[in-house]
């Protein structure tokens, strides 16, 4: 059986109902990848540990841009099935350069530019 995907935008309706579900009050977290605090606010986002297309459904809050970095250099594939864990993720060696990079910007900063595997942090 096809799955017919609707035109219409899905995405956003999943963003916003990610955003209601943490509600309560946490202690200042620190990001999974870099290790910086995580300013609540548009700067966050959930990562798949397990891709939902894997059947994951847990999330991890994570910087919006240390999550861009990760689905930009590693596909879900190499997710499931290598880098499940973050400890794997910062041993990746462009993703330890993007870390040693990100860790200069202060903790709400993101960009809109596209991330590629080609990126140079400097
Ligand atoms: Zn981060
Ligand atoms: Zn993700």
């Amino acid at each position: 059986m096809k799955k017919v995907r609707p035109k219409t935008s899905r995405r956003r309706a999943k963003l916003t109902a990610g955003a209601a579900v943490n509600g309560q009050m946490a202690p200042p977290t620190l990001c999974p990848l870099c290790h910086r605090p995580m300013i609540p606010g548009p700067s966050l986002d959930q990562h798949h540990p397990v891709p939902k297309s894997r059947g994951g459904c847990e999330t991890v809050m994570m910087h919006k841009i240390c999550h861009r970095a990760i689905h930009a250099m590693l596909s879900e594939r190499e997710l499931a099935e290598e880098f499940a864990d973050f400890a794997r993720l910062r041993a990746h060696p462009t993703l330890a350069q993007f870390i040693a990079w990100v860790k200069k910007r202060p903790p709400e900063y993101f960009d809109r530019t596209r991330w590629s595997k080609e990126r140079r942090f400097k």
